[in-house]
């Protein structure tokens, strides 16, 4: 079984069928297993990261609505995103000339090369990818790099786990200096029904350095729900496109087929229900 409790003592439970990998890497436990309901899914420190259920729902809509309200970003950086699919996603992008990837954690990065092919579909192997392994804050102190777009695809940041400290304002401040000018950022933020505070919280923090931020949501049954994102610029507003921009952007910028985004859909996850928004005003 793997039970995902939430802070107020529900739990998800969904029985394993198979397991693939199971154990410790320096920085968390994992699973790699099929799951009932999600099938095969990436489970650290007992959260499911991305299942081949709905992966595509989650990594196409954090990556397209950035990358197409930038005019052409030729240098993306991905903090996390192990299982591949990040960067296979930031690799479709005509524009797209190089991709750092930034994971702190070698050993499961090896695990996904090896056991999740289905995410990654090669995006490992492409000549525009850099691939380092170390913690995403410390190159972000380190580094004279500059980027078009930064893309944040972190485990949540529950105390002492190892993306903790890349929620934090000291990190927006770090990521805003690497951004070329009219960059953009975009982070995975939690859910905004079942931690409504964190979602909120990632949107103020981000807010006290960006001009323009852009919480949105999109549906993702393997985490129980909704999910939410944060988008934030100084320069572009992904929320400013309207549907037929994207369509059209998808056709000139996109290569092969989307599963997940389209236009109609970029509209539908930049519409936050009323009780999002009632939550992100009050905290
Ligand atoms: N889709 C996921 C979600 O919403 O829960 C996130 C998935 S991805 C597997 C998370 C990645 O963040 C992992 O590969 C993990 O190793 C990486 N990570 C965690 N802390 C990090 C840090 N400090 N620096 C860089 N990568 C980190």
């Amino acid at each position: 079984m793997v039970a995902e409790w939430t802070d107020e003592g529900e739990a998800c439970i969904r029985s394993v069928k198979k397991i693939y990998a199971a154990g410790s890497t320096r920085f968390q436990e994992y699973l790699i297993a099929e799951l009932a309901g999600i099938g095969k899914a990436l489970v650290l420190d007992g959260k499911v990261q991305s299942s081949l259920f709905d992966e595509h729902w989650y990594h196409e809509a954090l990556v397209h609505p950035t990358l197409l309200s930038h005019p052409c970003p030729r240098r993306v950086l991905v903090i996390g995103g192990g299982e591949g699919a990040t960067v296979r996603e930031v690799l479709r992008h005509s524009c797209v000339e190089h991709v750092t990837m930034v994971d702190i954690d070698k050993e499961l990065v090896e695990l996904a090369k090896k056991h999740l092919p289905e995410w990654h579909q090669g995006a490992f192997d492409d000549e525009r990818l850099e691939l380092v392994l170390e913690d995403g804050r410390k190159f972000l102190s380190e580094t004279s790099e500059r980027f078009d777009a930064v893309i944040l695809d972190l485990v949540d940041p529950m105390e002492g786990g190892p993306a903790a400290l890349l929620y934090t304002l000291e990190f927006y401040k770090l990521v805003a200096g690497v951004l070329e000018p009219g960059g953009i950022v975009v982070t995975q933020a939690s859910s905004p029904v079942l931690t409504p505070r964190v979602y909120a919280t990632v949107r103020n923090t981000m807010a006290s350095v960006f001009r323009i931020v852009r919480p949105y949501v999109t549906y993702v049954r393997s985490y129980n729900g909704l999910w939410g994102f944060v988008a934030a610029s100084d320069a572009v507003d992904p929320a400013a496109l309207r549907a037929a921009d994207v369509d059209r952007l998808i056709r000139e910028r996109i290569r092969g087929t989307l599963r997940f985004y389209d236009g109609a859909t970029h509209e539908w996850m930049f519409t936050l229900p009323k009780p999002i928004r009632d939550s992100l005003e009050r905290y």
